[in-house]
């Protein structure tokens, strides 16, 4: 572990970049919060004053500006002591009250679950952040330096921690640029979520480096004089990947780590631009590259604003080599990101380069308004800190980036929320192609509208944005609420029928009582509950009627559907009573109408069912049904086999069914006086084209006569 610097040093640290400044203020924080934490003890018996003067250490490593390092060394005193916002104010001023605050406040938050906890503290994070950049890098360094003595805590909270900071501080770093950040956040939780692994790949790093060492060396000598040779200036430097990185490359394309090539590389800095594309060409021409591994991050940088070449060539020896050529304020971007931008800058102004990762950071707290739900938001987030991005463009030849995967109905919502909901087609450089083409750089894409239409919910399988999911779920949601209202309406109506009660009713303070009195707050509210089959219309009728007629009062009971017909919808509404009518056995495929059952729900029949005609005899109880069934559901078939009479038949019937991995549930067999066998099979199939199929091979079979459902 290393050692905590003292407060001299600390002011040493600060004064080279302070400006002359009066670094007073840091030793009176320092004074203060010793004075504050005296009582208190880290968990290997320190004293407490070692992790706020660890933290400000570590900020001004980075740079950071007075009120920061002050906020630093101050940041616990309100959570742990008996300090006051008010005391800070007071001592060190307005600003280092405020993040001072904001840092209390991101820890103070009190959760049923860690999970949420995690979620909630994230959003506050956010928030806090898109108001002063520097309450997120204080936070930073303050996990920072919790993870660089995270041995010392048990292993519960250890383990919490670290998975913390791999899933939110360190993409969370890698999306504000701060390579070094993330470097080090990752490479630490791995050591503590995985020690073995780590170990192992710690010990196997640093064989590989000792005996490439000495290639590494002369391939460094012989690129630093071709250089000269060239009069191009350029620091040639060995490079080795993180721990966590290699790792990752392992899972992903499952390899040993023999097959990692890129252990070590060489990094190469530069002056301007044109030097690196004048030294790539240099490297090209010594060695020949390696087809699909170059990647120009200058002409296109990442979302973090990365910019760097990168190749890989056959080197001299026949070994893959990777090259990263960037300038060095390229270079000094990708390690330090927001703060570069941040340091020596008065409060509120930010260069252009740096609002960018502001804008990120509004965008990511306007999404957080609209997803009230912290865990949903939690997800949304990790999804948009993927930073691998493509490039397209308007038909107006506007760039846009949009996260890998992005479809045009991701693009459709990007541009705006109604031409996402109106969103029926999409042009690619002038061709048609279906909704859930991926985009690919370079594409020019054109979205058809028609003010007809509205989301499917299919398209969730298919979009990778938080806005386009978040959009197309609200939709749904209120579309469904609006079917539910109309169809609650329905059975009601039915219900009313049935009691010969009037239809006005429906409008009357009474219903509204029963409203208020099943704890709904309006008319809609109860149509809603009685179409999604929360209430049902009996329970709601019965309490309209006159004192002495009421029926035994019916216990409140949510009836949920039975398994086989999970997945049946009406009109997109989930979640209603349903049966599959018994007559005709539908499944999801089929041609399908809904019958609206006085107290028992919605039956659904095929169309061609031959009861149907009896039952209607009123066009207001049908309703149109569609059937999208679950991933593992099945429903119900009736299928009908004559056979002649032989031995054996049903046995192979059987065994062909089982075969094509269809459930037999029950069967009848009989054979008639003409020698003929009837054999009635209820089978569990997934949809109408798994039946068909079936069907098509039972009529192929030898003995077979007649099949049908
Ligand atoms: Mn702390």
């Amino acid at each position: 572990m290393r050692d905590t610097p003292s407060l001299k040093e600390l002011i040493e640290k600060v004064r080279p970049y302070s400006h002359g400044k009066d670094l007073r203020i840091l030793e009176d924080a320092y004074h203060f919060s010793r004075e504050a934490h005296c009582s208190q003890k880290r968990s290997e018996g320190s004293p407490y004053i070692k992790h706020p003067l660890s933290v400000a250490y570590i900020l001004a490593d980075i740079k950071m500006d007075l009120p920061s390092i002050a906020a630093g060394l101050l940041h616990d005193t309100i959570e742990d002591t008996n300090t006051t916002i008010e005391d800070i104010g007071r001592l060190f001023g307005k600003e280092v009250a405020f993040i001072v605050e904001s840092l209390t406040k991101l820890s103070k938050v009190e959760f049923r679950t860690k999970k949420e906890a995690q979620a909630e503290n994230f959003r506050k994070m956010l928030l806090a952040m898109s108001e002063d950049v520097r309450v997120i890098l204080i936070k930073f360094a303050d996990r920072l330096h919790n993870m660089r003595t995270l041995q010392h805590l048990p292993e519960g909270k250890r383990q919490r921690i670290a998975t913390e900071t791999l899933e939110i501080y360190a993409p969370l770093a890698n999306r504000l640029g701060m390579g070094w950040l993330r470097t080090e956040f990752e490479d630490l939780s791995f050591k503590f979520l995985m020690p073995d692994l780590y170990e192992e790949l710690v010990r196997k790093v640093s064989k590989r480096k000792e005996e490439q060492e000495g290639y590494i060396k002369d391939l460094i000598e012989l690129i630093t004089k071709k250089l000269q040779e060239e009069g191009l200036p350029g620091k040639v430097t060995g490079r080795v990947k993180h721990h966590y990185g290699i790792y990752q490359k392992m899972q992903k394309q499952r390899i040993t780590f023999e097959q990692v090539h890129d252990v070590i590389g060489l990094r190469i800095l530069t002056d301007t631009k044109a030097n690196c594309y004048a030294i790539l060409g240099l490297i090209h021409s010594l060695w020949t590259p390696i087809p699909g591994r170059f990647k120009d991050y200058i002409g296109v940088p990442k979302s973090n604003m990365y910019q760097s070449l990168h190749t890989t060539v056959i080197g001299p020896k026949g070994e893959r080599v990777e090259f990263q050529i960037r300038t060095e304020e390229m270079h000094r971007i990708a390690e330090e990101g927001i703060a570069s931008h941040w340091k020596y800058k008065e409060k509120g102004e930010f260069d252009e380069k740096s609002s960018k990762y502001i804008s990120w950071l509004r965008d990511l707290v306007q999404v957080q308004k609209e997803v009230p739900d912290a865990m949903d938001f939690l997800e949304a987030v990790k999804g948009e800190v993927v930073p691998e991005v493509v490039y397209v463009f308007t038909p107006k030849g506007e760039i846009k980036e949009m996260p890998i995967g992005s479809t045009p109905v991701d693009f459709a919502y990007g541009v705006h929320t109604q031409v996402g909901h109106r969103c029926v087609g999409a042009k690619i450089n002038g061709k048609i192609v279906p909704l859930r083409y991926k985009l690919k750089n370079g594409d020019t894409i054109e979205i058809i509208t028609s003010q007809t239409h509205g989301p499917s919910r299919d398209w969730l399988k298919f979009v990778v944005t938080q806005r386009a999911k978040t959009r197309i779920k609200q939709w749904i949601k209120a579309e469904e609420r609006h079917q539910s209202v109309e169809l609650g309406i329905k059975l009601l109506e039915s219900e009313l029928r049935k009691h010969n009660m009037s239809n006005a009713l429906m409008k009357s303070d009474e219903i509204l009582a029963v409203a208020k009195a099943l704890g709904m707050n309006s008319l809609e509210d109860l149509f809603v509950s009685v179409g999604f089959g929360k209430v049902s219309p009996h329970q709601v009728v019965n309490r309209l009627m006159p004192e002495k007629e009421a029926e035994e009062p019916e216990a409140v009971k949510i009836r949920k559907p039975l398994k086989e017909h999970k997945g049946v919808s009406i009109r997109g509404i989930d979640n209603i009573l349903y049966h599959t009518a018994k007559c005709c056995y539908p499944v999801p495929g089929d041609n399908l109408v809904g019958f609206v059952t006085i107290g028992k729900g919605v039956t659904v029949h095929r169309r061609d069912c031959g009861n149907l005609e009896r039952l209607v005899f009123e066009d207001a109880r049908l309703v149109d049904v569609e059937w999208q069934p679950a991933d593992d559901s099945t429903a119900n078939a009736r299928l009908f086999v004559e056979t002649i009479d032989k031995p054996g038949i049903l046995a192979n019937l059987s065994a062909l069914i089982s075969s094509v991995d269809i459930n037999i549930s029950h069967l009848e067999a009989s054979s008639t006086q003409d020698k003929k066998g009837h054999i009635t099979f209820i089978i569990e199939v997934r949809d109408l084209s798994q039946l068909r199929v079936l069907i098509q091979k039972i009529s192929q079979m030898e003995g077979i006569l007649r099949v049908r459902r």
